[in-house]
């Protein structure tokens, strides 16, 4: 891209690094050039490192900092496939196995035309994070494909999806490396996805790819547990506060997987949703959205979330615009990285919001992070707030492995502690780094502590 930045510019609002990170973090810039949000997501947590780094100087002389930055392996792959028309394709695959040190290499795959090596580093090493939260026994990884799937065939899916897996079924295995969905892979693909691993290993593997159909190996509630354990968690923050989401309004960017859970939970916590949006504008319904009809357009139909204006009296679409001009207490964004911006941040003040939760990964820049920050905004970053997704694969390997599967209210039942438990050790870690209620630095102190006290005891990996 001409004119891209080649680093990331740390802006009047970025943490301070603390001195002995300087050189690792020039480090990560050279090796990997014109990476940017790979840099940005590094940036983010190696400027909240200093309280830990201060406390135990042995991560700095076991070079834990460089180690955890830089990928364990990175896989990059041809996918040739044949569409309709008989056209020959090419797409590019990749997966990054970020940090094996807590169990296997664990995240999803994306499917989207904005997947390159910096999206899928990024997303990876964001994912080390979110899984070490969890206190479960995975890894992080991330993978997937500049495949773009809108305006696809099924069967052009399926044949994409089958050459992905004739490359990736080398590098994955529920003891090594599982994958599982992310935007543009949800339980369909994931069903190819694993037919072409069976038929090619000869193995009924289920723990090797989560995400799966409920029939066939798949968890109640993975579906919904990204969405479902962000509302979960904005509720816990506000418990907090001695307050709830109860009788407060809500937002909550996009329409995909994530959005539509974090809506259908929040309204059952007792929030009015007023409003969600899709790549062409937001939906504004202030009676509180139907969530039904969000899932008959997006889940059932693939369509446009315009047509739900057209099906509900009082709502509107408003095409080209951003839903963060709309007045609201509450804000989750869950549509996709950078999508709240500095200008953002500042109507959210100015309109009196008072928490933003991050349902995606990385929606906030960190302009606007900082801007919340100061503006005395609570917020809850990604890797702890959108962790019920990859705990609830955690919970899906544990039945595989067991051969058992659990009824929804159990699983439910998981979900909900551990998104408290995530939510605890953010919390009290905020308070041990001496700035209680900043979840960001709770956050990365948690878990880095978490992956830095595994590699320590593994030696020299
Ligand atoms: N893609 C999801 C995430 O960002 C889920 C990953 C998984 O279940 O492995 O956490």
């Amino acid at each position: 891209m001409p004119g891209a930045p080649q680093t990331e510019r740390p802006t009047s609002r970025s943490r301070k690094l603390h001195p002995r990170l300087e050189s690792v973090f020039d480090t990560v810039v050279t090796r990997n050039p014109a990476e940017r949000e790979f840099h940005e997501a590094v940036r983010g947590v190696l400027g909240t490192l200093g309280p830990v780094i201060e406390r135990q100087p042995e991560y700095l002389e076991a070079k834990l900092v460089e180690r955890i930055c830089e990928p364990e392996r990175q896989i990059i792959f041809r996918v040739p496939w044949t569409d309709d028309r008989g056209s020959v394709q090419v797409n590019r695959g990749y997966r990054v196995e970020f940090n094996g040190a807590l169990g296997p290499f664990k995240g999803g795959l994306r499917f989207h035309p904005s997947v390159s090596s910096s999206i899928v580093k990024f997303l990876g090493f964001e994912q080390v994070f979110k899984n070490a939260l969890t206190g479960l026994p995975l890894g992080g990884g991330k993978g997937g494909s500049d495949f773009d799937p809108k305006g696809r065939s099924e069967a052009e899916v399926m044949r994409f999806c089958q050459s992905f897996m004739s490359e990736l079924h080398r590098h994955i295995g529920e003891y090594t490396d599982v994958p599982a969905g992310d935007a543009g892979v949800g339980e369909r693909e994931i069903g190819f996805l694993f037919g072409q691993y069976r038929r090619i290993t000869n193995r009924y593997e289920s723990g090797t790819l989560t995400g799966k159909g409920l029939t066939w190996g798949g968890a109640q509630v993975r579906k919904e547990a990204t969405g479902y354990g962000c509302a979960y968690f904005a509720e816990e923050m506000l418990r907090t506060q001695g307050s709830s989401l109860s009788g407060r309004t809500v937002t909550v960017s996009g329409s995909g997987n994530v959005a539509i859970y974090a809506i259908e939970k929040a309204q059952q916590l007792g929030g009015t949703v007023i409003g969600c949006s899709d790549s062409k504008g937001y939906v504004h319904d202030p009676a509180g959205l139907d969530v039904e009809l969000v899932k008959q357009i997006k889940e059932v139909e693939r369509g446009p979330l315009e047509d739900y204006a057209t099906h509900r009296p009082g709502a509107s679409f408003v095409p080209g615009a951003r839903l963060w001009e709309v007045a609201t207490e509450v804000a989750l964004p869950c549509a996709t990285q950078g999508e709240l911006d500095a200008d953002d941040a500042r109507k959210l003040i100015e309109s009196g919001t008072v928490l933003v939760v991050e349902g995606a990964n990385m929606p906030c820049t960190p302009e606007a992070v900082g801007l919340l920050r100061e503006g005395g905004v609570l917020f809850g970053p990604a890797k702890a707030a959108n962790a019920g997704g990859v705990a609830t694969s955690a919970l899906e390997m544990q039945q595989n492995a067991s051969r058992d599967s659990w009824t929804f209210e159990y699983t439910e039942h998981r979900l909900v502690e551990i998104m408290r438990d995530i939510h605890r050790s953010c919390y009290e870690m905020s308070g041990e780094c001496g700035v209680p209620g900043d979840y960001v630095v709770g956050a990365n102190n948690a878990a880095f502590v978490r992956v830095a006290e595994a590699m320590l005891a593994m030696g020299v990996t």
